[in-house]
Protein backbone atom coordinates (compact mmCIF):
# COMPACT_ATOMS: atom_id res chain seq x y z
CA UNK A 1 0.00 0.00 0.00
CA UNK A 2 2.92 2.36 0.47
CA UNK A 3 4.72 1.59 -2.85
CA UNK A 4 1.23 2.23 -4.76
CA UNK A 5 0.80 5.44 -3.07
CA UNK A 6 4.78 6.22 -3.81
CA UNK A 7 4.06 5.23 -7.53
CA UNK A 8 1.17 7.59 -7.73
CA UNK A 9 3.51 10.22 -6.83
CA UNK A 10 5.86 9.47 -9.34
CA UNK A 11 8.38 7.50 -7.34
CA UNK A 12 9.73 4.10 -8.04
CA UNK A 13 10.01 1.60 -4.89
CA UNK A 14 12.52 -0.84 -4.09
CA UNK A 15 11.99 -3.55 -1.65
CA UNK A 16 14.12 -5.00 0.90
CA UNK A 17 12.95 -8.11 2.99
CA UNK A 18 14.65 -11.71 3.69
CA UNK A 19 11.02 -13.23 1.46
CA UNK A 20 9.00 -12.15 -1.33
CA UNK A 21 5.58 -10.53 -0.32
CA UNK A 22 2.56 -8.85 -1.52
CA UNK A 23 4.75 -5.60 -1.78
CA UNK A 24 6.51 -7.39 -4.67
CA UNK A 25 3.72 -7.16 -7.11
CA UNK A 26 3.83 -3.54 -7.24
CA UNK A 27 7.18 -2.42 -6.65
CA UNK A 28 9.87 -2.60 -9.36
CA UNK A 29 12.85 -3.47 -7.92
CA UNK A 30 13.38 -6.16 -5.00
CA UNK A 31 16.44 -7.15 -3.21
CA UNK A 32 16.09 -10.32 -0.95
CA UNK A 33 18.52 -9.89 1.78
CA UNK A 34 18.64 -10.72 5.86
CA UNK A 35 18.14 -7.80 8.24
CA UNK A 36 21.25 -8.77 9.36
CA UNK A 37 22.96 -8.94 6.14
CA UNK A 38 25.44 -6.13 6.32
CA UNK A 39 26.92 -6.35 2.50
CA UNK A 40 23.20 -6.31 1.02
CA UNK A 41 21.83 -3.40 3.30
CA UNK A 42 24.65 -1.20 2.07
CA UNK A 43 24.35 -2.44 -1.67
CA UNK A 44 20.36 -1.35 -1.07
CA UNK A 45 21.30 1.82 0.86
CA UNK A 46 23.57 3.36 -2.33
CA UNK A 47 20.77 2.22 -4.47
CA UNK A 48 18.28 4.39 -3.09
CA UNK A 49 16.80 8.08 -2.15
CA UNK A 50 15.47 7.40 1.00
CA UNK A 51 14.19 4.62 3.06
CA UNK A 52 11.10 3.84 4.88
CA UNK A 53 10.26 0.20 6.87
CA UNK A 54 6.96 -0.68 7.61
CA UNK A 55 7.54 -3.93 10.00
CA UNK A 56 9.72 -3.31 13.64
CA UNK A 57 10.68 -6.07 14.70
CA UNK A 58 13.93 -5.95 12.82
CA UNK A 59 16.74 -5.23 14.86
CA UNK A 60 18.42 -1.35 15.74
CA UNK A 61 21.73 -2.05 14.75
CA UNK A 62 21.77 -2.77 11.46
CA UNK A 63 19.12 0.04 10.61
CA UNK A 64 21.79 2.46 12.31
CA UNK A 65 24.61 1.00 10.12
CA UNK A 66 22.05 1.62 6.88
CA UNK A 67 21.34 5.46 8.72
CA UNK A 68 24.68 6.29 7.67
CA UNK A 69 24.45 5.60 4.20
CA UNK A 70 21.18 6.72 3.41
CA UNK A 71 18.26 9.21 5.11
CA UNK A 72 15.61 7.18 6.84
CA UNK A 73 12.36 7.45 8.06
CA UNK A 74 11.70 7.43 10.77
CA UNK A 75 14.75 7.34 12.40
CA UNK A 76 16.52 4.32 14.35
CA UNK A 77 15.78 6.21 17.13
CA UNK A 78 11.51 5.51 16.87
CA UNK A 79 12.67 2.00 15.92
CA UNK A 80 14.27 1.24 19.06
CA UNK A 81 11.85 2.82 21.38
CA UNK A 82 8.69 1.39 19.97
CA UNK A 83 9.87 -2.20 19.52
CA UNK A 84 10.42 -2.88 23.19
CA UNK A 85 7.13 -2.41 25.35
CA UNK A 86 9.31 -1.71 28.55
CA UNK A 87 10.69 1.30 26.40
CA UNK A 88 7.84 2.54 24.72
CA UNK A 89 5.51 2.81 28.38
CA UNK A 90 8.78 4.77 30.07
CA UNK A 91 8.62 7.16 27.18
CA UNK A 92 5.71 7.87 26.98
CA UNK A 93 4.95 7.88 31.03
CA UNK A 94 7.72 10.27 30.84
CA UNK A 95 6.23 12.72 28.35
CA UNK A 96 2.46 12.82 30.72
CA UNK A 97 1.19 9.63 29.13
CA UNK A 98 -0.58 6.92 31.51
CA UNK A 99 -0.34 3.20 30.63
CA UNK A 100 -1.51 0.57 32.62
CA UNK A 101 0.10 -0.33 35.75
CA UNK A 102 3.84 -1.95 34.53
CA UNK A 103 6.48 -3.96 35.67
CA UNK A 104 10.03 -4.77 33.28
CA UNK A 105 9.73 -9.14 33.91
CA UNK A 106 13.07 -10.62 33.07
CA UNK A 107 13.08 -13.56 35.78
CA UNK A 108 10.99 -15.61 37.16
CA UNK A 109 11.39 -14.51 40.29
CA UNK A 110 10.74 -10.82 39.07
CA UNK A 111 7.27 -12.27 37.71
CA UNK A 112 6.27 -13.08 41.29
CA UNK A 113 7.30 -9.99 42.42
CA UNK A 114 5.33 -8.25 40.01
CA UNK A 115 1.99 -9.80 40.28
CA UNK A 116 2.38 -9.05 43.88
CA UNK A 117 2.98 -5.37 43.00
CA UNK A 118 0.49 -5.06 40.56
CA UNK A 119 -2.31 -7.30 41.66
CA UNK A 120 -4.61 -9.68 39.10
CA UNK A 121 -6.09 -10.17 36.33
CA UNK A 122 -2.82 -9.13 34.84
CA UNK A 123 -1.09 -10.16 31.18
CA UNK A 124 1.94 -10.78 30.76
CA UNK A 125 3.42 -9.76 27.57
CA UNK A 126 7.29 -10.27 25.44
CA UNK A 127 8.95 -6.86 25.68
CA UNK A 128 9.67 -7.36 21.72
CA UNK A 129 8.64 -9.18 18.74
CA UNK A 130 5.18 -9.65 19.86
CA UNK A 131 2.09 -8.79 17.28
CA UNK A 132 -1.19 -9.59 17.24
CA UNK A 133 -2.09 -10.89 20.70
CA UNK A 134 1.41 -13.19 20.01
CA UNK A 135 3.46 -13.46 22.69
CA UNK A 136 1.11 -12.51 25.64
CA UNK A 137 -0.73 -14.47 28.68
CA UNK A 138 -3.16 -13.69 30.79
CA UNK A 139 -2.89 -14.17 34.93
CA UNK A 140 -6.12 -14.26 36.44
CA UNK A 141 -4.38 -15.52 39.89
CA UNK A 142 -0.92 -16.12 41.04
CA UNK A 143 -1.68 -19.83 40.35
CA UNK A 144 -1.44 -18.94 36.56
CA UNK A 145 2.14 -17.70 37.00
CA UNK A 146 4.19 -20.86 35.89
CA UNK A 147 2.26 -21.34 33.30
CA UNK A 148 2.21 -17.86 32.01
CA UNK A 149 6.01 -17.55 32.09
CA UNK A 150 6.42 -20.85 30.19
CA UNK A 151 3.99 -19.53 27.28
CA UNK A 152 6.01 -16.49 26.37
CA UNK A 153 9.38 -19.16 26.86
CA UNK A 154 10.62 -16.99 29.54
CA UNK A 155 11.71 -14.14 27.22
CA UNK A 156 11.96 -10.33 28.87
CA UNK A 157 8.53 -9.34 29.26
CA UNK A 158 6.00 -6.64 31.18
CA UNK A 159 3.63 -7.54 33.30
CA UNK A 160 0.47 -5.12 32.97
CA UNK A 161 -2.54 -4.57 35.10
CA UNK A 162 -5.71 -5.77 32.94
CA UNK A 163 -7.30 -2.24 31.85
CA UNK A 164 -10.89 -2.41 32.39
CA UNK A 165 -12.31 -0.07 29.10
CA UNK A 166 -15.20 1.19 27.48
CA UNK A 167 -13.58 1.24 23.85
CA UNK A 168 -10.29 0.94 22.16
CA UNK A 169 -8.59 3.61 19.43
CA UNK A 170 -5.85 4.70 17.90
CA UNK A 171 -4.58 8.02 17.38
CA UNK A 172 -3.14 8.23 13.59
CA UNK A 173 -0.59 11.07 12.88
CA UNK A 174 1.91 11.90 10.66
CA UNK A 175 5.30 14.57 11.27
CA UNK A 176 6.37 16.01 8.17
CA UNK A 177 10.26 16.65 7.73
CA UNK A 178 9.35 20.27 8.55
CA UNK A 179 8.28 19.16 11.46
CA UNK A 180 4.18 19.87 11.09
CA UNK A 181 1.97 17.64 12.49
CA UNK A 182 -1.44 16.62 10.85
CA UNK A 183 -3.91 13.17 12.67
CA UNK A 184 -6.85 11.66 11.56
CA UNK A 185 -9.94 11.13 13.17
CA UNK A 186 -9.26 8.85 15.40
CA UNK A 187 -10.70 4.76 14.96
CA UNK A 188 -12.87 3.09 17.20
CA UNK A 189 -10.81 -0.25 17.13
CA UNK A 190 -12.46 -3.73 17.33
CA UNK A 191 -10.50 -6.82 18.28
CA UNK A 192 -11.11 -10.76 17.73
CA UNK A 193 -9.37 -13.23 19.66
CA UNK A 194 -6.77 -10.13 19.67
CA UNK A 195 -6.33 -9.28 16.43
CA UNK A 196 -7.92 -6.11 14.83
CA UNK A 197 -11.12 -7.15 13.58
CA UNK A 198 -12.81 -3.67 12.59
CA UNK A 199 -12.19 0.57 13.03
CA UNK A 200 -14.97 2.88 12.62
CA UNK A 201 -14.74 6.62 12.23
CA UNK A 202 -16.20 8.44 13.58
CA UNK A 203 -15.60 6.46 16.83
CA UNK A 204 -18.73 6.43 19.56
CA UNK A 205 -18.72 9.74 22.00
CA UNK A 206 -16.58 8.57 24.76
CA UNK A 207 -13.59 8.33 22.13
CA UNK A 208 -14.38 11.51 20.47
CA UNK A 209 -13.94 12.56 24.62
CA UNK A 210 -10.94 11.57 24.90
CA UNK A 211 -9.51 12.66 21.22
CA UNK A 212 -7.72 15.88 21.98
CA UNK A 213 -5.75 14.64 25.03
CA UNK A 214 -4.53 11.24 23.30
CA UNK A 215 -3.63 13.40 20.07
CA UNK A 216 -1.68 15.92 22.19
CA UNK A 217 -0.17 13.32 23.89
CA UNK A 218 1.16 11.43 20.49
CA UNK A 219 2.25 14.95 19.07
CA UNK A 220 4.63 15.36 22.59
CA UNK A 221 6.02 11.78 21.58
CA UNK A 222 6.61 12.46 17.91
CA UNK A 223 8.48 15.30 18.41
CA UNK A 224 10.60 14.40 21.10
CA UNK A 225 11.51 11.40 18.90
CA UNK A 226 12.21 13.77 16.16
CA UNK A 227 9.59 11.41 14.16
CA UNK A 228 9.17 12.01 10.57
CA UNK A 229 6.24 9.57 9.08
CA UNK A 230 3.16 8.11 10.36
CA UNK A 231 3.00 7.52 14.14
CA UNK A 232 0.13 5.12 15.99
CA UNK A 233 -0.53 5.15 19.17
CA UNK A 234 -3.32 2.69 20.74
CA UNK A 235 -5.50 3.34 23.85
CA UNK A 236 -7.92 2.36 26.02
CA UNK A 237 -10.67 4.57 26.54
CA UNK A 238 -11.84 4.11 29.90
CA UNK A 239 -14.31 5.90 32.61
CA UNK A 240 -10.94 7.69 33.76
CA UNK A 241 -9.55 9.19 30.52
CA UNK A 242 -7.17 7.16 27.91
CA UNK A 243 -4.66 4.63 28.76
CA UNK A 244 -1.80 4.17 26.79
CA UNK A 245 -0.98 0.73 25.24
CA UNK A 246 1.26 0.45 22.63
CA UNK A 247 2.73 2.25 19.79
CA UNK A 248 3.77 1.73 16.01
CA UNK A 249 6.31 3.68 13.87
CA UNK A 250 4.61 3.40 10.65
CA UNK A 251 1.32 3.05 8.86
CA UNK A 252 -1.17 0.97 10.74
CA UNK A 253 -3.90 -0.99 10.05
CA UNK A 254 -6.19 0.81 11.99
CA UNK A 255 -5.52 3.30 9.48
CA UNK A 256 -6.56 1.19 6.53
CA UNK A 257 -9.68 3.04 6.05
CA UNK A 258 -7.87 6.10 5.31
CA UNK A 259 -7.19 5.24 1.45
CA UNK A 260 -10.74 6.18 0.38
CA UNK A 261 -11.86 7.27 3.71
CA UNK A 262 -9.73 9.77 4.07
CA UNK A 263 -8.71 13.13 1.66
CA UNK A 264 -4.84 11.77 1.87
CA UNK A 265 -4.22 8.08 2.91
CA UNK A 266 -2.05 7.57 5.70
CA UNK A 267 0.30 5.63 3.23
CA UNK A 268 0.37 8.59 0.80
CA UNK A 269 0.87 11.08 3.56
CA UNK A 270 4.33 8.49 4.57
CA UNK A 271 5.27 8.91 1.40
CA UNK A 272 5.03 13.01 1.37
CA UNK A 273 6.74 13.31 4.91
CA UNK A 274 9.80 10.42 4.13
CA UNK A 275 10.03 12.43 1.01
CA UNK A 276 9.98 16.29 2.40
CA UNK A 277 6.67 17.01 0.77
CA UNK A 278 3.95 19.14 2.36
CA UNK A 279 1.36 16.56 4.32
CA UNK A 280 -1.94 15.98 3.09
CA UNK A 281 -5.80 16.75 4.85
CA UNK A 282 -6.53 14.41 6.98
CA UNK A 283 -10.32 15.05 6.89
CA UNK A 284 -12.84 12.57 6.05
CA UNK A 285 -14.52 11.96 2.78
CA UNK A 286 -17.55 10.86 4.04
CA UNK A 287 -20.26 10.78 7.13
CA UNK A 288 -18.84 7.34 8.33
CA UNK A 289 -16.14 4.69 7.43
CA UNK A 290 -15.72 1.41 7.98
CA UNK A 291 -13.05 -0.46 7.49
CA UNK A 292 -13.14 -4.46 8.39
CA UNK A 293 -10.16 -7.14 8.17
CA UNK A 294 -10.69 -10.13 6.52
CA UNK A 295 -9.29 -13.34 8.31
CA UNK A 296 -8.22 -16.05 7.47
CA UNK A 297 -11.49 -17.66 5.71
CA UNK A 298 -13.09 -14.54 5.47
CA UNK A 299 -11.42 -13.56 2.11
CA UNK A 300 -13.48 -16.07 0.56
CA UNK A 301 -16.39 -13.77 0.88
CA UNK A 302 -15.00 -11.36 -1.65
CA UNK A 303 -17.07 -11.94 -4.37
CA UNK A 304 -20.51 -10.82 -2.55
CA UNK A 305 -18.25 -7.51 -1.34
CA UNK A 306 -17.41 -6.24 -5.10
CA UNK A 307 -21.51 -6.24 -5.45
CA UNK A 308 -21.98 -3.89 -3.02
CA UNK A 309 -21.61 0.06 -4.27
CA UNK A 310 -19.78 1.69 -1.36
CA UNK A 311 -17.57 -1.22 -0.51
CA UNK A 312 -14.22 -0.96 -1.50
CA UNK A 313 -12.38 -4.15 -1.49
CA UNK A 314 -8.10 -5.03 -0.71
CA UNK A 315 -6.44 -8.62 -1.35
CA UNK A 316 -3.43 -8.94 -0.43
CA UNK A 317 -2.05 -11.29 -2.71
CA UNK A 318 -1.53 -13.47 -0.08
CA UNK A 319 -1.46 -17.88 -1.42
CA UNK A 320 -2.64 -19.20 1.59
CA UNK A 321 -5.51 -18.44 3.90
CA UNK A 322 -4.52 -19.43 7.38
CA UNK A 323 -6.23 -18.73 10.10
CA UNK A 324 -5.78 -15.42 11.94
CA UNK A 325 -4.07 -14.16 8.62
CA UNK A 326 -4.54 -10.79 7.46
CA UNK A 327 -5.69 -11.45 3.48
CA UNK A 328 -7.18 -8.37 2.79
CA UNK A 329 -9.52 -5.92 4.11
CA UNK A 330 -12.88 -3.95 2.79
CA UNK A 331 -13.74 -0.28 3.50
CA UNK A 332 -17.02 0.90 3.26
CA UNK A 333 -17.39 4.51 3.19
CA UNK A 334 -21.06 6.17 3.66
CA UNK A 335 -21.53 9.44 1.99
P1 LIG B 1 -1.60 -5.65 22.26
O1 LIG B 1 -0.85 -6.58 21.36
O2 LIG B 1 -0.82 -5.20 23.43
O3 LIG B 1 -2.25 -4.52 21.51
O4 LIG B 1 -2.83 -6.53 22.82
C1 LIG B 1 -3.84 -7.07 21.98
C2 LIG B 1 -5.21 -6.82 22.56
O5 LIG B 1 -5.35 -7.46 23.86
C3 LIG B 1 -5.51 -5.35 22.84
O6 LIG B 1 -5.92 -4.67 21.68
C4 LIG B 1 -6.62 -5.46 23.90
O7 LIG B 1 -7.85 -5.82 23.31
C5 LIG B 1 -6.13 -6.63 24.75
N1 LIG B 1 -5.27 -6.11 25.83
C6 LIG B 1 -3.93 -5.92 25.76
N2 LIG B 1 -3.45 -5.41 26.92
C7 LIG B 1 -4.49 -5.25 27.75
C8 LIG B 1 -4.64 -4.77 29.09
N3 LIG B 1 -3.59 -4.36 29.82
N4 LIG B 1 -5.88 -4.75 29.63
C9 LIG B 1 -6.95 -5.19 28.91
N5 LIG B 1 -6.88 -5.66 27.65
C10 LIG B 1 -5.68 -5.71 27.06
Amino acid sequence: MLAVAAAQLGYRTHVYAPETGPANDVSGTYTRGGYYDAGELAKFARAVDVITYEFENIAVAPIEGVALMAPIHPSPRSLAVAQDRAEEKAFVEALGGRPAPWRRVDNRAALDEAIAAIGCPAILKTATLGYDGKGQARIASPADADAAWEAIAGAPAVLEGFVTFDHEFSILLVRGADGAIASYPPPHNEHRDGILARSSVPAPAPVAAQWTEAAALAGRVAEALDHVGVLTLEFFATADGPVFNEMAPRVHNSGHWTIEGAVTSQFENHIRAICGLPLGDTGLTGTRVVMENLIGEDAAGWDAILGERDAHLHLYGKHEARPGRKMGHVTRVTR
